[in-house]
């Protein structure tokens, strides 16, 4: 498990492609280019498309001495997906939301077979000083261009190796996205987005993504690691209270491997959590405690119960 996978080949593509196969850091532009992971692969044991970008040998160096730091690497990355240009895009925006924020619904037909229908909801905060919001609206914004690209090219290439691309049967493969905003104040914003793709057989599949931006003195993303102290304790207790909690929720008295492996005190089992006044929710994607049927529950956990091990540098330590 800890040895090293290699990044996939379609991944390591859209990241290539996604920096146009140069330098994403768009001061730079060079051309001699490898793939990189932002949080490192010693500490993320995965790859994921988000968590990737693409770096020529002398911006990769200056990451490593610290010079650039992962915020920067993440807004570098926001910025190259917000410019990738959707052809049959259209954006609607709303009125905007008396929290703050307008939403922006990103639509778009595919009209080649496969054919598919895009529509997927962001926000767009507007209630924040101007340097944060559009550091926030980039990142969020990112994040979403993301998982459409994802979307268009994983599952629909699957799609056509399944049916060939002239086969009668082809589903009409769909794409939608929605957000709530968990929390909103002054020192911190928690965002969730659900994305439910449908490509074809009996089921859809959705999944959860989050971002927790800390909004004072400066923006940056909360991850399981900034907000405990201790992140191997704080994380060991998180995993055994919602390992209580999921057990409840399937009704057994003893939990069974699957679930124990999903909600194991690793980090990248608690990335989809959120911030809310009393207390964290995770989401647990449909895959990760075993299979379809078991559904994605979602487990609540008050701050009481993480007492003593939350970070007092972290802002959700200031909604204790
Ligand atoms: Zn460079």
């Amino acid at each position: 498990m800890n040895e090293r996978r290699a990044i996939p080949a379609e991944m390591r593509r859209q990241v290539l492609l996604e920096a146009g196969h140069r330098c994403a850091i768009h001061t730079c532009r060079h051309t001699d280019v490898e793939v990189h992971h932002i949080e490192p692969w010693s500490r993320c044991k995965e790859h994921r498309l988000e968590n990737l970008i693409a770096l020529c040998p002398n911006c990769h160096k200056l990451v490593e001495s610290g010079k650039i730091d992962r915020k920067s690497l993440h807004v570098y990355k926001a910025r190259l997906a917000a410019q990738f240009r959707f052809q049959s895009e259209v954006e609607v925006t709303s009125e905007p939301h008396k929290g703050g924020w307008k939403t922006t619904t990103l639509n778009e037909e595919g009209k080649e077979p496969p054919t598919y229908s895009i529509g997927v909801e962001y926000p767009n905060f507007e209630l924040l000083p101007r340097n944060k919001a559009r550091e926030v609206n980039a990142i969020v914004r990112g994040l979403v261009f993301e998982e459409v690209l994802r979307f268009r090219n994983a599952p629909l290439c699957e799609v056509i190796a399944r049916f060939g691309r002239d086969s009668a049967y082809l589903p009409h493969c769909t794409f939608s996205g929605s957000f709530d905003v968990a929390i909103m104040k002054p020192q911190i914003l928690s965002l969730r987005h659900v994305f439910t793709s449908y490509t074809g057989g009996a089921y859809s599949n959705t999944h959860f993504r989050s971002l927790t931006f800390q909004l004072a003195p400066e923006v940056f993303l909360v991850d399981p690691y900034c907000v405990f102290t201790d992140h191997y304790r704080g994380l060991q207790l998180l995993s055994e209270f919602c390992v209580r909690e999921l057990c409840s929720y399937f009704d057994v008295s003893e939990p069974f491997e699957t679930l124990l492996q999903g909600a194991a005190p690793s980090p990248e089992n608690y990335n989809t959590f959120n911030v809310h006044q009393h207390g964290i929710s995770i989401d647990f994607d449909e895959h990760q405690l075993g299979g379809k049927a078991l559904g994605a529950p979602s487990v609540f956990v008050p701050y009481t119960v993480l007492k003593g091990e939350m970070n007092p540098l972290c802002a959700v330590y200031s909604l204790m």
